[in-house]
């Protein structure tokens, strides 16, 4: 069983709650911005609520998950450039706001038949849980603390991305971004306003994806739809409108493998949270250390 414990618990109080003695492994997120993974055995916590992995001191820790899944958000840039090195194209299709309990969810449903075709992984974000700071995870393989990216102002890498990898060797790549830039990369970004305002650019996204697998000349196809998270950001995060967005993303999907003769890699930046500010505000968050926020689905043929 999972247990993510919470940024505002006092650290000995979260080890105690959650019931450290008996973690095999620990997640350590630490206020620089970084991730270790260690053994639990190896780790020993202070009263300040510094860290001591194997000699090395963290004096400030922002949270902890125990027993994490296998794999990091990070795993999808390492997964993506090992199969370009093979020489084989890669569909990497990025799902804003598809949560890990999202997936489980959905799955239940039976509202996901084409991503059930696919392996599925638990994969465990980068923190804070926000758009650019997984975004960047994700295509960089490395945590904010190498990458440069640890809030939503960040917009510059500081390490290569896998476009960076792309340019480099001339495999053909194309990013499909919604209607603004998030990060900037090497290459140039194809952006998609909502010309039909129907509320997302997904249909906008999906036009030209479809195009991109269809042409088949690309070694790397990169799509970024973002309705679901902005479904949950309006209307809450379990709600019927966000369970039609992901139907009607698993759709897309399916037109897209359909055509696709190569690798694909699905994954999403963060989950969401009920917001809980005020009692009628059912809007859906993120950004902050739990397991709806934290946990994604990593996915690949
Ligand atoms: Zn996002």
């Amino acid at each position: 069983m999972l247990t993510v414990s919470s940024s505002k618990m006092a650290l000995p109080d979260a080890l105690t709650e959650n019931g450290l003695p008996s973690a095999e492994s620990v997640l350590v997120y630490t206020s620089e911005y970084d991730i270790i993974s260690a053994d639990a055995s190896d780790m020993i916590l202070s009263s300040s609520g510094a860290v001591d992995i194997g000699g090395t001191t963290y004096e400030s820790v922002v949270g902890l998950i125990l027993n994490p899944p296998e794999a990091t958000i990070q795993d999808a840039y390492s997964l993506t450039r090992g199969y370009l090195e093979a020489g084989e194209q890669v569909l990497f299709l990025y799902l804003d706001g598809f949560g890990y309990d999202k997936w489980l969810s959905a799955l239940n449903r039976g509202i996901v038949p084409n991503l059930a075709q696919l392996t599925v992984e638990q994969a465990a974000d980068a923190y804070p849980t926000i758009t650019p700071v997984n975004y960047a995870a994700m295509v960089t393989g490395k945590t904010p603390y190498v990458n440069g990216i640890k809030q939503r102002s960040d917009h510059t890498l500081a390490c290569p991305s896998i476009f960076d990898y792309t340019e480099a060797n001339n495999l053909s790549t194309i990013i499909i971004e919604g209607d603004k830039q998030i990060i900037n990369f090497a290459i140039e970004q194809q952006l998609h306003p909502d010309y039909n305002d129907d509320g997302d650019t997904d249909n906008e996204v999906f036009a030209t994806a479809l195009q991109a697998v269809t042409d088949g000349s690309y070694d790397l196809v990169f799509v970024h739809f973002h309705g679901i998270d902005d479904s949950e950001h309006t209307n809450g995060p379990q709600t019927d409108q966000v369970f039609d967005k992901i139907a009607s993303e698993d759709l897309m999907v399916g037109q897209l493998l359909a055509i696709w003769q190569g690798r694909v890699v699905v994954v999403s930046d963060h989950g969401q949270h009920l917001s809980k500010e005020e009692d009628d505000d059912r809007s859906g968050v993120h950004g902050t250390f739990c397991a709806d926020d934290i946990f994604v689905p990593l996915m690949y043929r």
